[in-house]
Formats: structure tokens, sequence, C-alpha cells
């Protein structure tokens, strides 16, 4: 998608504060952070949101979630972390590119 904000940061054409990279996944943290710490992590990919995953995407959404503790153990977050996405309009989801809020620091409200 060549207007989608988050394949111009996967791709690197604008900048981000990357903590995570590899082939198919990139994290970086969130231009307004909403906790100490809060990194976004997106598949390379263009996918707007868990509402077009299928089986096909099972092997790529399986690895994403498995990449999610590494990062937030890197980030410092040894006590646990929350794990955000939101999907859509009824998500209130504003960057329409997959992406999962990884969230923690401090003490979060709850949910
Ligand atoms: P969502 O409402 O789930 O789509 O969240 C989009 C998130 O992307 C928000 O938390 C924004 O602060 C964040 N965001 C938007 N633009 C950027 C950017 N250029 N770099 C880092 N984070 C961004
Ligand atoms: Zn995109």
């Amino acid at each position: 998608m060549s207007n989608c904000i988050f394949c111009k940061i996967a791709k690197g054409e604008i900048p981000a504060n990357k903590v995570y990279e590899d082939g198919q996944f990139l994290a970086f943290n969130d231009i307004h952070p909403k906790a100490k710490v809060h990194i976004l992590l997106i598949p390379k990919q263009h996918i707007e949101s868990l509402q077009v995953v299928d089986a096909a995407h099972v092997a790529m959404l399986g690895e994403m979630t498995v990449l999610i503790n590494k990062i937030a153990i890197d980030a410092g977050l040894h006590n646990g972390f929350r794990v955000v996405t939101n999907a859509g309009p009824g998500g209130h989801q504003e960057v329409p590119h997959l992406h999962y809020h990884i969230l923690g620091g401090g003490r979060l409200p709850g949910f």
C-alpha cells in the first residue's frame, strides 16, 4: 500500500525508533506512548487488520505472537505486559496496517 504510513516505516521511507527488525517483522516505539513502554509490532507485509486474516496467515501470526515476549523482555518488561490490537472502525483502529501494541512499565490501569 503506497500511502500506508506503517508500510513506509517498514520500507525505511519515514523514520521510526526501531527496537526489533527481521525479514518479516518490525517493532518500533509508538510516537504517542500510552504507557512507559509502548511498542508497535507489525508485519512488513501490508495486512489491514485481524479482520482480514485467514488460514493462510496462521504461520505468520504464530511467529508474530511468539516475538511479543522477546520484544517485551528486551524492553525490560520482565514483570509482564499488555498486548492490544484494534481492528476496523469498531475497534477504533487509526492506522489500517495490522499492529500489536505492546504496553507495560509502571502500573497499567485495569482493563
Ligand atoms: P491504532 O489506533 O491501533 O491504529 O494505533 C495507531 C498507533 O500508531 C497510535 O498509537 C499512534 O500513536 C501510532 N503512530 C501513528 N503514526 C506513527 C508513527 N509515524 N510512528 C510511530 N507510531 C505512530
Ligand atoms: Zn501498510
